[in-house]
């Protein structure tokens, strides 16, 4: 199943070139009250969400895809977990090439491990990147993101796929610079998520996705889930025996090569087969 948010906090099945508007599905959650839930309430019922959209699909008003506002399939999650250097060829491309390392080491992910985005970050497709910091090199980083379903600590890699409730397109964007990533990386609006997320269940295979991403129609990124360095069952292990992996945690599985730069008044469009493309539009924070 396909589901999104979009429009004024709206809830969606999308289907083929409509969303349906199941926003009344939501009224299953629970309510809650101070201190929030330290997880995401929609993904922690995402079972029972997804047979109430079933049950008001049929009735449920279609509105085409086009001309929608989307926003982050997921609004609240705990945190945002990313991989660098996750592709061979992406690390070989930051380590030639100085604007990109800044003369930072970049070290393989074995050793550096992941690192935290702020959830501040995070915005939906049209919501649209605004650049800080023009006069440095700002990227895009198409990557496949993995929505938790069951959290947990010390998850092992044979286990872990049973921890993975949804999958999404994501970019991490990215200011280059010499300082630590989780900085150059949480970046008001430079985690985007979207357009919409799928449940596992619709993705057998999501260690053999292949995916694009093109600026103003040129192609920039190409590549495949296959190459990933660490696969998504040895992030959780690696994450998760660090922290606690709760529900709705995102896990930004790492960019391939091609990264570039891009600038005020470009479109990025990513294209990941299996979920959909994804539209973003490219601004100036000032
Ligand atoms: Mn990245």
């Amino acid at each position: 199943m396909k589901i999104a948010r979009f429009d004024d906090n709206r809830l969606g099945l999308v289907e083929g070139d409509q969303v349906k508007d199941v926003t009344a599905a939501l009224d299953i959650l629970p309510r809650v009250g101070y201190p929030l839930p330290l997880h995401d309430p929609l993904i922690a019922h995402l079972d029972a969400v997804c047979a109430e959209i079933r049950r008001l699909a049929p009735n449920a008003q279609a509105l085409p895809l086009a001309g929608r506002t989307w926003l982050a399939p997921v609004a609240n999650p705990g945190k945002i977990v990313a991989a660098p250097v996750n592709y061979q060829k992406h690390l070989d491309e930051a380590r030639e090439q100085v604007e990109i390392h800044h003369n930072n080491q970049v070290i393989e992910i074995q050793k550096i491990g992941l690192f935290l985005k702020a959830t501040s970050s995070l915005v939906g497709p049209s919501a649209g990147v605004a650049i800080e910091h023009l006069d440095r090199r700002n990227d895009h980083e198409a990557e496949l993101v993995v929505i938790i379903g069951q959290g947990g600590r010390n998850i092992s890699r044979a286990n872990a796929m049973r921890h993975v409730a949804a999958y999404t397109s994501g970019l991490d964007m990215t200011v280059r610079g010499p300082e630590e990533r989780s900085l150059r990386k949480s970046v008001d609006s430079y985690s985007v998520l979207g357009p919409w997320l799928v449940t596992a269940d619709e993705i057998p295979h999501p260690d053999q996705m292949d995916f694009s991403l093109h600026v103003n129609g040129e192609l920039r990124q190409k590549a495949n889930t296959r190459d990933l360095i660490l696969d998504i069952p040895h992030l959780i292990e690696f994450a998760s025996s660090f922290y606690t992996l709760r529900t709705g945690d995102l896990l930004y599985t790492g960019t391939p090569e091609g990264v570039a730069q891009v600038h005020p008044g470009d479109v990025i469009t990513t294209s990941f087969v299996g979920i959909g493309d994804m539209t973003v539009a490219v601004r100036s924070s000032k």
